[in-house]
């Protein structure tokens, strides 16, 4: 049994080396995800300057095309004024007249905001060309980087994995099993006795159990998180007692 549990630590150092280079691969995600946030960000900012600036382009289209019919109404009832007889017909002609000026003076203050706001646009829009024309190369850069390292780290992970199970391969597959089984709850699944206590929950141990697992001869679970527990051999580090002081 002894020999059992040796073995079942050293699995134990294998899936821990796994879990530690899975970490690492894991790791690369988050910062593989602001690089391409960051990206998908100036490809927005560029879009909505963009946009604005199209809009606001195709307003002052219109807005012009206004005038340009208040325009001609202007002149189309001007050359009407001859022909007529009443001078109330006249009268509202030249009210007409009016009314299409006015229209006309109201549509180009409207023209003048939208120039500003095209200037704005268009100020915008440059400097988010700038930036995306400086930034987007080193972004996808640094992506292209992440990725192929995660890559690496990942082959690295499969042939640290591939190594591991040769070792589980030379156990017995009962014992792995079990192992494996208590293992899947998370953490470790064998675990030191310190101070007479579970090294996994801390539970402290019957008198029983402290006595089978010092006798090893079969596998010892914790009632609490049924972690395998193993006495320490002189070789595993435990923690050490606290030198006596000297004599004040
Ligand atoms: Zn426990």
């Amino acid at each position: 049994m002894l020999e059992q549990l040796s073995s079942l630590i050293e699995l134990q150092r294998h899936d821990s080396a796994v879990d530690d280079l899975q970490t690492k691969v894991n790791a690369f995600d988050p910062r593989i995800a602001k690089k391409t946030a960051e990206l998908d960000s100036l490809r927005t900012s560029l879009k909505s300057s963009k946009d604005s600036l199209t809009a606001n382009t195709l307003k002052k289209k219109q807005l012009e095309g206004q005038v340009d019919e208040q325009q001609k109404l202007v002149q189309k009832h001007n050359a009407e004024l001859n022909s007529l007889k009443s001078n109330d017909a006249y009268k509202a002609m030249l009210s007409e007249i009016q009314a299409a000026k006015k229209a006309v003076t109201d549509i180009e203050d409207q023209i003048l905001v939208v120039m500003e706001a095209i200037e704005a646009d268009d100020r915008k829009f440059k400097e988010a060309e700038k930036k995306f024309k400086s930034d987007e190369s080193v972004l996808k850069a640094d992506v292209q980087r992440l990725e192929s390292e995660k890559a690496a780290a990942l082959e690295v992970v499969s042939a640290r994995k591939a190594e591991r199970d040769a070792f589980a391969k030379t156990l017995p597959a009962a014992s792995v099993t079990q192992y494996e089984t208590v293992r899947k709850r998370g953490g470790e699944a064998i675990v030191p006795m310190i101070n007479n206590s579970c090294g996994g929950c801390h539970l402290a141990l019957t008198q029983n159990k402290i006595n089978e697992v010092k006798k090893a001869k079969a596998a010892v679970y914790c009632e609490s998180c049924s972690r395998i527990i193993y006495f320490p051999a002189p070789t595993v580090a435990a923690p050490a007692a606290p030198a006596p002081s000297a004599a004040s």
